[in-house]
């Protein structure tokens, strides 16, 4: 079956809704008119290594474990909306489309760079088994089939649980997600990957993952999220 006749069909049983907005669209469409044009970019000069702006540098004071990273949107109307929505339903479609997004930034920048798995930033087990699924993963596994690439599920994970990060300065940040994640069992082909989050907000979280794939033998880590916060 025609994948439009496809959702047609699905539409009659499960009527489509913007995931921004969560108004009825119709079938073919992924975003309300309004949500589509309601993206917000990243702009002006930015640091390769943290993507803040150039103002805004964090890696003078503290150094990066990973080489590269970026994110095709701002955290903030629909990419924060939808964002949201990914984080309490499945939403496939949602998480192609920011793979897409994120996929077409990296090659712009970084089309010649060979990457040998994509990972995921991993879930603490138990809130994994709460949701259901771990929308980075969701977003990782598209990447991963776009580009061609292994998908690597079992070399990073959540060991400890972590505090919300909500309430938290920079520095508390980067304290509270030390030491909660693990890394094992790395191919040795691993020598350049993807790591891959929903959203990058100080770093901290990319950075401790970063540095335990660092010492598990990972040379070059470029990481990725759907927003970055500004
Ligand atoms: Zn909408
Ligand atoms: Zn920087």
């Amino acid at each position: 079956m025609k994948e439009q006749t496809k959702l047609k069909l699905l539409h009659i049983f499960f009527p489509n809704k913007c995931p921004c907005c969560h108004k009825a669209i119709s079938a073919t469409k992924l975003f309300c008119e309004k949500c589509e044009k309601d993206f917000v970019y990243p702009t002006g000069e930015r640091c390769e290594v943290c993507f803040n702006k150039k103002e805004f540098c964090s890696c003078a004071k503290r150094p990066k474990f990973y080489f590269r990273s970026l994110s095709p949107f701002i955290y903030q109307n629909s990419a924060k909306n939808a964002l949201l929505t990914l984080k309490t339903m499945k939403h496939k479609r949602l998480a192609k489309f920011f793979a897409e997004k994120i996929v077409a930034d990296f090659d712009k920048k970084y089309g010649d760079v060979k990457i040998d798995a994509v990972i995921p930033v991993p879930l603490f087990k138990e809130r994994k088994k709460q949701r259901g699924f771990n929308q980075s993963e969701l977003i990782a596994a598209e990447i991963a089939k776009i580009k061609g690439v292994a998908l690597n599920l079992d070399c990073l994970t959540q060991t400890e649980k972590s505090r919300s990060q909500h309430n938290l300065n920079f520095k508390q940040r980067f304290q509270n997600v030390s030491g909660i994640y693990k890394a094992k069992n790395i191919p040795i082909e691993c020598q350049t990957v993807m790591l891959v989050d929903d959203i990058m907000t100080s770093g901290a979280t990319m950075n401790e993952c970063a540095k335990m794939l660092r010492l598990e033998g990972v040379l070059k880590i470029y990481c990725v999220s759907a927003a970055k916060t500004e």
